[in-house]
């Protein structure tokens, strides 16, 4: 542990000891890179000035499955009856360029931990942010992973290897910003969501896209939707 040559008060001394008392059983577990990974998503709010309420980038509850590329946990909350037949996927933030589907992503979590009765007789899973390192990456995010892989084209469709770097080719010029990969599923953030729709088999996807920089709903409306 690094130290500093100071002379403190007995009462700082104190409050030292105890911070360090209340710090160290969680210094090196996966709540810890939780919680420096949420740190640095506040000080990414803060530095490019989004004005929003960070609060909602809560270390509460949050389960980790696997880490991105640059080694950010991947990571995800849920609501319900495991066993329930409504089961809902939420997944913001593929494209790590796109800004506000992580507001989205982390309010809807705080609204429904709020709103306990929603979650009732239904399974809800939200993953705020499926492409941390996208979020993070310069100053202002980026599309693709750290790979820069864009992970909406990476994953193992039946037409992938014959189609994905034909399309990319002839639809997207080769830009890199749509590559799906030299493989499909190569990527831990496209195995996270594939992880996701395996574990909790969801009868609902919900993924949260704003290329324009504000949500794009493009489904269904109405009860079943
Ligand atoms: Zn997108």
């Amino acid at each position: 542990m690094y130290r500093r040559r100071l002379y403190p008060s007995a009462g700082l001394l104190a409050s030292f000891w105890l911070a360090c008392a209340l710090y160290l059983p969680t210094a090196y577990g996966a709540e810890d890179a939780v919680g420096g990974f949420l740190q640095k998503l506040r000080q990414r709010v803060a530095s490019n000035k989004y004005y929003w309420d960070t609060t909602i980038l809560n270390q509460v509850d949050w389960k980790t499955q696997g880490q991105s590329v640059n080694g950010l946990p991947l990571i995800y909350w849920s609501c319900g009856d495991n066993s329930a037949a409504n089961r809902s996927l939420v997944l913001s933030v593929v494209h790590g360029d796109e800004i506000t589907p992580l507001y989205f992503g982390f309010r809807l979590v705080e609204y429904l931990k709020l709103h306990p009765e929603i979650c009732k007789d239904k399974l809800i899973v939200i993953a705020p942010v499926v492409n941390p390192d996208g979020f993070l990456r310069y100053s202002t995010g980026t599309r693709t992973n750290f790979n820069k892989v864009d992970l909406n084209r990476n994953f193992d469709t039946p037409d992938w290897r014959t189609d994905a770097h034909r399309l990319w080719k002839s639809n997207h010029k080769s830009q890199r910003r749509y590559f799906p990969g030299d493989q499909p599923n190569s990527e831990p953030e496209t195995k996270f969501q594939v992880w996701l729709i395996n574990e909790f088999n969801p009868t609902y996807v919900m993924s949260v896209h704003a290329p324009l920089n504000f949500i794009d709903f493009d489904g269904p409306i109405g009860e079943n939707a």
